[in-house]
């Protein structure tokens, strides 16, 4: 609730803070056991320091965050290792994520070694060969290194790792944006088949709308570090409010020739979040834009029971 991620900018010798990075400015967001949430927006709104604001692996500034009614934020190391193992991670880039030095079989036990909940490293393997399986790859596997296996191959891996600890959530950090198109496709089944066998809750982190109907329930559109919109993917996707989910939603192509659809230009670049604009932090690249937006930043406004928008023109009923 609120989750509040600002980082400190400093200057000089002295390490004086001259201003805040706002990568996220209140977000309130709820994930549940078998169901996917859709994070979208573009690249450097804040996606993925909300991923990593959840999970602690960067420390909140303020709000909210609770799992299973206890509050994470601001528990020592000691005591947030107890919830390690429930909170797990799938990075974007395979390549990047796994030790070149280390076989598979120490990669994906590395967890269950750190945690001891496999002190013995034959019971661990053992483990890792049942992983292996489970994500599709050959449990024989486990002594050969990173640099052997194909970008999906490697991602699978990276699901393995985070499975190890038997979590009840993964953030998915955009984990098919690195690969090919058809090796995508393998993966998004892959994290489905597995959240119906394991009932894990995702949140699924990406700048592709159009991946988001095949696997998400909800999703939420950031805007620099604010959700904007919000709402059962279906009727986002179908009807989208918000003046930048209906841009990001031009964007996807449409396979269907008898339809059309009529792609919405944004000027300019995703401004900074050191010095976001005054009132609706959208405005200047809205096409919808009002003299309100330019003073007010939009409270939320409720579209039934599920959706929520943020924008002064949904508010009073002006778009369509
Ligand atoms: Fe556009 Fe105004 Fe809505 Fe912001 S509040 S999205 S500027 S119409």
């Amino acid at each position: 609730r609120g989750l509040q991620v600002h980082f400190p900018i400093y200057r000089g010798l002295l390490r004086r803070i001259v201003g805040h990075v706002r990568a996220v400015d209140g977000i309130s967001l709820d994930l549940y056991a078998g169901r996917t949430l859709a994070l979208v927006g573009e690249s450097g709104c804040g996606k993925t320091t909300v991923g990593k604001g959840l999970l602690q692996l960067v420390p909140p500034t303020g709000g909210s965050v609770r799992y299973r009614g206890q509050e994470l934020i601001g528990l020592s190391h000691r005591r947030l290792r107890a919830f390690r193992k429930d909170l797990q991670i799938v990075f974007q880039d395979p390549f990047a994520s796994m030790n070149p030095r280390m076989v598979v079989g120490d990669i994906i036990g590395e967890g269950l070694h750190a945690l001891r909940i496999l002190p013995k490293r034959a019971d661990r393997l053992r483990r890792v060969a049942e992983l292996l399986e489970l994500v599709g790859l050959d449990p024989e596997a486990i002594n050969r290194y990173p640099h052997e296996f194909s970008g999906g191959q490697r991602q699978r891996l990276c699901i393995a790792r985070a499975l190890a600890l038997d979590p009840r959530i993964i953030v998915c950090d955009e984990p098919t944006s690195a690969l090919d198109v058809s090796v995508q496709a393998q993966i998004l089944n892959l994290l489905k088949d597995l959240q119906e066998q394991l009932g894990l809750a995702y949140l699924f982190i990406t700048h592709d709308l159009s991946v988001v109907p095949y696997l998400a329930h909800k999703v939420a559109v950031m805007y620099l570090g604010r959700v904007v919109e919000h709402g059962p993917v279906d009727e986002v996707l179908d009807d989208p409010r918000h003046p930048y989910t209906k841009a990001l939603l031009s964007a996807v192509p449409v396979i269907d020739p008898t339809r059309r659809r009529q792609v919405i230009q944004l000027d300019g670049d995703m401004p900074s979040p050191r010095q976001p604009p005054s009132g609706c932090h959208f405005h200047p690249r809205c096409p919808e834009v009002m003299a309100i937006c330019r003073h007010h930043y939009p409270v939320e406004t409720r579209l039934g029971t599920k959706r929520r928008v943020c924008c002064h023109a949904v508010a009073a009923g002006l778009t369509d």
